[in-house]
């Protein structure tokens, strides 16, 4: 018989497809069995997980860790200990960091410092700016996980690409099949709206919402999606929050455009009556909007309109997050190491199937940035990145224990569920006994590995127009 390096024993596995009693087989970081219970023979270590349910670490496709440029907010040390208290074992970090990885020196300087500093995996995104088209595919080759592409304002003040800019890059991004990550609201309607309302006097936390309505991110969304249709590249929804954008989405994908979509716990458990109580707390971008918008994409995460969950981390200092007036607040929420845990109060609560919530917060998101099976899969070959969980435990969220260095959390007394007990990366345990045990440094960067889909439109793209014109 084979042995291991470690096996687990007597937990329940689950995957997008069904949850049962099993053991998991790890050699060399990898998972290298899953067999019944009692079936795998000789290990180093047996660990025996008996009540806990073992789920494939998370992927969280969209963290902002804000390091280098903002370490005051979070660095690569409390975020990705955040993530690991969180059992999300993998992490896509956004570019709006300072420098922004937008030139291949930049992104191998970030690089560096998160593989100093992670306690998890991760991936790191380069930026799609005016300026960093010459350097797309270089980033590409330092081995970028995505590209992100802010198309109004943002943390960090990046000035957003012109139209022409995003249907460029999108076309040197299709053959090259890395997928690009839209924040989709119309900046034109944001800045004219937030100034109209400031001149008529609204500081109150609605006004936050005034200024960003609906049919701003549903034309952008539109937008994004015709450019990307047009050249054939890879296209990803950030943080859906909108109902009336859900029918774009939906029709693009039937239409075979290359697009996912995701949204966000906050998106789908606050809504605007939440402004009152929590007002410059709940200041995000997009906005928090209305009841019927959560309604809204709860369905969509069941009828795949929505793909996956992620969660906008995006830690500030407190006195940031406060204001006399709500266009005084910074914008964003913390939720790497909440998200598990309000999901699984929504997977107790029967609004969720465990197994979906798996296929949603891992699978999928390791398939949309191509990396799956190797994270977001408990079958063999998979890393053995594993999160062993008590599902019987019970409770709410304690702002105060949580690792973010954003000490306030909007889901300070939210209902919660399943406590994260041990958390493997690639085989190591990070979190044992619900206490982080990993070392900073442990995270290595993950490469995205996906083949390109036909580029289309090729003979028409600015750099053949161009080319023609020296003939
Ligand atoms: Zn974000």
């Amino acid at each position: 018989m084979k042995s291991f390096d470690l096996v687990l024993k007597g937990g329940t596995i689950v995957t997008p497809d069904r949850a049962r009693p099993g053991d998991i087989g790890i050699s060399d970081g990898r998972i290298a069995a899953v067999g019944l219970p009692g079936t795998l023979g000789n290990a180093a270590h047996v660990e025996d997980v008996s009540g806990l349910h073992l789920l494939p670490g998370l992927v969280d496709p969209h963290v902002h860790f804000r390091d280098p440029g903002y370490t005051y907010k979070e660095d690569w040390q409390s975020g990705s200990a955040a993530a690991a208290m969180g059992g999300v074992t993998t992490g896509l970090d956004m570019p709006n960091t300072d420098p922004a990885p937008a030139t291949a020196q930049a992104f191998a300087a970030k690089r560096a410092i998160a593989e100093a500093a992670s306690h998890v995996d991760f991936g790191l995104y380069g930026l799609l700016d005016e300026t960093s088209l010459p350097h797309l595919s270089a980033l590409v080759d330092e081995g970028a996980a995505a590209f992100k592409c802010f198309m109004c304002d943002t943390t960090g003040d990046l000035p957003s690409p012109s139209d022409g800019a995003i249907l460029e890059a999108f076309e040197i991004l299709a053959p090259l099949g890395i997928r690009t990550t839209v924040h989709a609201e119309n900046a034109s309607i944001l800045e004219y709206r937030a100034r109209r309302l400031k001149q008529a006097g609204r500081t109150d936390a609605h006004a936050h919402l005034a200024a960003r309505p609906d049919v701003a991110a549903v034309e952008a969304t539109h937008r994004a999606i015709s450019f990307a249709e047009w050249a054939g590249a890879r296209l990803h929804i950030a943080h859906e929050s909108c109902a009336a954008s859900l029918p774009v989405i939906r029709a693009a994908k039937a239409r075979g455009v290359e697009v996912t979509a995701e949204t966000c716990p906050h998106y789908l458990f606050f809504d605007e009556s939440d402004l009152e109580r929590q007002g410059g707390h709940l200041r995000i971008n997009p906005p928090i909007r209305r009841r019927h918008d959560a309604e809204a994409l709860w369905l969509a995460l069941r009828d795949g309109t929505i793909d996956l969950l992620a969660t906008d981390h995006a830690p500030h200092a407190p006195e940031e997050k406060q204001g006399e007036a709500i266009w005084d607040v910074a914008r964003g929420i913390v939720g790497v190491e909440t998200q598990m845990r309000v999901m699984l109060a929504a997977v107790a609560d029967g609004r969720l199937a465990l197994c979906d919530y798996v296929r949603l917060a891992s699978e999928a998101p390791a398939r949309a940035f191509g990396l799956y099976p190797r994270k977001g899969s408990l079958a063999p070959g998979a890393d053995a990145d594993i999160v062993a969980v008590d599902l019987s435990w019970r409770g709410a969220i304690d702002a105060a224990m949580l690792h973010s260095k954003h000490a306030f959390s909007a889901w300070h007394g939210h209902p919660a569920a399943g406590r994260v007990v041990d958390v493997y990366l690639r085989g190591q345990r990070i979190v044992a006994e619900g206490a982080l045990v990993g070392r900073p440094g442990t995270g290595r960067m993950i490469r995205p590995e996906m083949p390109a889909p036909a580029p289309r439109n090729v003979d028409l793209t600015l750099e053949a127009e161009t080319k023609r014109a020296s003939l």
